[in-house]
């Protein structure tokens, strides 16, 4: 029966005629059949998947180098735009959209021989931390269905933890690609702000967003970064820092790092005792094995979430703007109405409750009056946060913290407290706030079973150091 390791191994594999790209295609349909209540994906391209296999098996020569994602099963986030395919970023208003033209991620993994398999659910425009707020309904989380997958990428990250898929794409816009790889315990990475291209990404807060992977182990994660990474024309954003190779760097230092880690992460009323103690022991075990790990003061923590939420939906409430009944997706079928009350109807129709609340609470944080008081001050906040972030990589190569204060929750435990929801955010938005790279690595069980992780961050472009220390990790666990 196939099985899979790492990308490396499959590839020796198909070389090697122990297997072929139509066996590894079969196995992650069945699966995804054999596990359609998970609910991970909202569309599979079963007989183009395949029909892709047959051809890369039939034209496979002896010996031939492998171009490096050469009949790797990915699946995509239904954010991210796939030519000739539909994509509704799980929402009602885009029910029936089908992309014009390929993301500029899709595009390299095409390029370098993917075949890319479906389509997966996510909270609706990425808006949302369990994968509840779809129109195609939760997904649940492989470890125990009871529970959530976490959001918004929560497809993408089930898709992998259940086997469905070698690898997905996800974005992270604040946690989106690292919480449910928290939850789902998988390697989940979000690089640098402008590290991947956004083009044909879904905007939901464009100077926040971020291409994020999904990988079962370390090496998988820095190959498809360095194949997806990169400047692009079409996205201004996008760094034309020069994309390293990522999958030599891994293993290439020996070097123990400085790390560090906020005081007040650390001590949050909010976090789970067991997580608290897990992560404390981890870090004892660090400094046992040679690391420089220390507390480091960071009173500003208290002010990311809140920072994080009226930036992000000032932006949203912009973006979704052009999601309006005439250009684009669902139009009501309301008769004899003028424009206004075509944009009003389509897009009351259209958009789901948490989507609603984030165009209208960003709407009122733009309006006059309120723009300096809430706004202005959140951007001040976010140029604070970015020197505070700066000046400590000049002491540390690293800063850890959990990724997530508690583990996966029930579905439907937390949906009518959007407070609630939106604190379990705490630790992730900070990254995408200054822009640096982050990872949760999958190193802890909890005592109720379920997996959680730890969340490593580095300076802006460190992505290297960033999947070094990974290994040097989940090696030392
Ligand atoms: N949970 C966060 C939110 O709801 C993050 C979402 C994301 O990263 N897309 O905004």
């Amino acid at each position: 029966m196939f099985r899979f390791t790492t990308i490396k191994d499959y590839h020796t594999a198909l070389q090697n005629g122990q297997t072929t790209c139509v066996e590894a295609v079969r196995f992650y349909i069945d699966n995804i059949h054999s596990n359609a209540h998970l609910n991970a994906f909202v569309e599979v391209f079963e007989d183009e998947a395949l029909a892709l296999a047959i051809q890369l098996d039939n034209t496979r020569k002896n010996n031939q180098s492998l171009a490096p994602l050469y009949g790797v099963v990915v699946g995509i986030k239904d954010v991210i735009c796939y030519k000739g395919h539909r994509v509704s970023a799980s929402s009602k208003i885009l029910n029936n959209f089908t992309s014009v033209y390929n993301a500029t991620a899709t595009q390299h993994l095409l390029d370098a021989g993917a075949i890319i398999i479906g389509r997966q659910n996510c909270d609706e425009f990425a808006m949302g931390s369990s994968n509840e707020n779809s129109t195609y309904g939760p997904v649940k989380n492989a470890a125990d269905n009871n529970r959530v997958s976490g959001g918004s990428s929560g497809g993408s990250a089930v898709a992998v933890q259940a086997n469905l898929c070698m690898i997905s794409l996800g974005s992270d816009t604040g946690g989106s690609v690292r919480q449910p790889a928290d939850f789902c315990g998988i390697i989940g990475l979000k690089p640098t702000y402008g590290r991947i291209s956004r083009y044909g990404l879904i905007a939901y807060a464009s100077s926040f967003d971020q291409i994020g992977i999904f990988a079962s182990n370390i090496a998988d994660a820095a190959l498809v970064l360095q194949t997806i990474a990169g400047k692009d024309q079409f996205d201004s954003t996008a760094s034309h820092q020069p994309v390293i190779n990522y999958s030599e760097a891994v293993n290439q230092a020996n070097k123990k790092f400085r790390i560090a880690y906020f005081k007040e992460s650390i001590e949050h009323p909010g976090l789970d005792p067991v997580i608290k103690q897990q992560t404390e022991a981890k870090i004892q075990s660090m400094k046992d094995s040679g690391y420089v790990v220390e507390p480091v003061d960071f009173s500003l923590l208290a002010y990311v979430v809140p920072t994080y939420y009226v930036l992000t939906t000032a932006e949203a409430s912009s973006n979704l703007s052009r999601f309006d009944g005439v250009r684009f997706g669902h139009r009501t079928e309301q008769k004899n109405i003028d424009l206004t009350q075509l944009y009003k109807a389509s897009r009351s129709e259209g958009f789901g409750e948490e989507v609603k609340r984030r165009i209208l609470l960003g709407t009122f944080v733009l309006s006059e009056g309120y723009f300096d008081a809430y706004f202005t001050k959140a951007q001040q906040v976010r140029q604070l946060l970015k020197t505070t972030t700066d000046q400590l990589f000049t002491q540390y190569d690293a800063i850890i913290s959990p990724t997530v204060p508690s583990p996966a929750f029930k579905i439907g435990e937390k949906s009518n407290d959007p407070i609630e929801m939106f604190l379990a955010d705490i630790y992730t938005v900070y990254p995408n706030l200054v822009g640096i790279p982050a990872i949760s690595i999958p190193l802890f069980t909890h005592t109720n079973g379920m997996p959680f992780g730890l969340q490593i961050m580095t300076k802006h472009f460190d992505e290297a150091t960033l999947l070094q220390l990974s290994q040097q990790l989940i090696t030392l666990n």
